[in-house]
């Protein structure tokens, strides 16, 4: 019911999002984060088309799509040979949806853009430099204990990312595995759409090493490009983030010598898991503290988003069922995200020639048939999931 006081842990995208849409629902906001800015390094920007539906229904869509690039089109490549295996498009789900594309807008900027709209509301407090240690449940209500004090709420949000001190301190487990190798990203202004004919989203398989490629604005919405790869399990940070071995990898993907300076580089371990609960009594979990996935195929921050989003009506209907989130959304990861990025992660890396030549006909087969490619995006875009549960 409307009128609640709501504590949101985390002012990542989720929780921001997650604060924005109770405050706009007319409950009393606190959105705590332990930090004194954003971070803003290379993260999610991928943003699905019913993603940015609900972007929409909280008043940010004209801001979020002026912040980043609307890419239309994404292709898969056999990065060795330099072939163009298939290209999906979607504007074969216009009438499904009022976006029938995707937008690359960085993540911090959809952090920032929401806490700026929350603190032009009277409803609404934002607090940075406020870091949660714990917290207590007992009939009335949670006690929420940070580094400057305890606070008290009806409620309290966790979407404090993929280290969760909400999650510890319910004790809820968080089930799944570690992969091996860590996920390279390097930040470029080479323009990979004008040297390769690529588009702004590229997923290139490679037996030995893959790379994704996406062209975001950038702060100054100039544009750059992101080169995401795998490193070999046995590499050591040092050298995966060595000016050789950079250069190298920039040289695997048709960059030019004279061309392979970088402005940013961020490396970072990729995990498949999911809370066994997504709600304990007063408290509940979203985003990166409730799944964390691999980022290919870009899923796991709009799937956070859908969730702060039904959440936040969930708890605005009165009588509202609330273990209907957990019912309704910790299946969904588990059939939508985590499945279909493993399995995204295993298409592009497969070693053995014949599966791999099997799978590049499959993807053509896909793209050229008009029934199998709409429903191929519904799936990727996360659609199909949303759809499921509105039927
Ligand atoms: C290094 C890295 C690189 C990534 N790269 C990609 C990518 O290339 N593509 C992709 O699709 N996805 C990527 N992801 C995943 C994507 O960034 C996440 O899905 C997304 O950030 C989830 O948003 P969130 O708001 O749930 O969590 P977060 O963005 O992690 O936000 C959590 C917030 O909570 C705050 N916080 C943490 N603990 C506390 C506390 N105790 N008290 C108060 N505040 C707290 C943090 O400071 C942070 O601001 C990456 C993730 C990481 C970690």
């Amino acid at each position: 019911m409307p009128g609640r006081r709501i504590i949101v842990v985390g002012a990542g995208p989720v929780g921001t999002v997650a604060a924005l849409a109770c405050a706009r629902f007319g409950h009393d906001v606190t959105l705590l984060e332990a930090e004194e800015r954003i971070d803003e390094s290379p993260r999610a920007s991928t943003t699905q088309p019913p993603t940015l539906e609900i972007l929409a229904e909280l008043g940010l869509i004209d801001d979020y799509i002026a912040q980043g690039l609307v890419a239309r089109t994404f292709q898969f490549w056999d990065r060795p040979r330099l072939r163009l295996i298939a290209e999906f498009d979607f504007e074969r789900l216009r009438g499904e949806t009022a976006y029938p594309f995707v937008v690359q807008t960085e993540q911090h900027k959809l952090a920032l853009m929401g806490i700026a709209r929350l603190r032009a509301m009277a409803n609404a407090t934002v607090r940075m430099a406020n870091r949660v240690t714990g917290l207590e449940q007992d009939t009335d209500g949670v006690t929420v204990q940070t580094e400057q004090g305890t606070l008290r709420a009806d409620h309290v949000i966790g979407c404090d990312g993929g280290r969760s001190t909400v999650r510890k301190s319910l004790g809820i487990e968080f089930e799944g595995f570690t992969w091996p190798e860590r996920f390279l990203v390097i930040t470029t202004k080479f323009d990979f759409a004008r040297a390769l004919g690529c588009c702004y989203r590229n997923y290139m398989a490679g037996p030995e090493e893959w790379t994704n490629l996406f062209k975001v604005a950038g702060d100054d919405l100039q544009g750059r490009w992101r080169a995401v790869y795998n490193t070999r399990e046995d590499e050591s940070d040092e050298e995966a983030l060595s000016d050789a071995a950079v250069r190298a990898r920039l040289g695997r993907i048709y960059v030019p010598e004279a061309e392979r300076d970088y402005l940013h580089l961020n490396l970072y371990n990729v995990h498949q898991r999911v809370a066994k609960r997504f709600r304990s009594g007063r408290v509940f979990l979203c985003g990166d503290a409730a799944h964390v996935n691999n980022p290919i195929g870009g899923l796991g921050l709009n799937s956070g988003i859908h969730e702060a989003w039904d959440l936040a009506q969930v708890l605005s209907q009165p009588g509202a069922d609330l273990d209907a989130y957990e019912r309704r959304r910790r299946p969904l990861n588990i059939e939508y995200v985590q499945e279909q990025t493993i399995a995204n992660k295993r298409r592009l890396e497969e070693r053995d020639t014949a599966t791999r030549e099997r799978h590049f006909d499959e993807l053509r087969r896909t793209a050229d048939d008009p029934a199998k490619h709409k429903a191929f995006l519904m799936r990727a875009s996360l659609l199909e999931g949303v759809r499921r549960l509105r039927s």
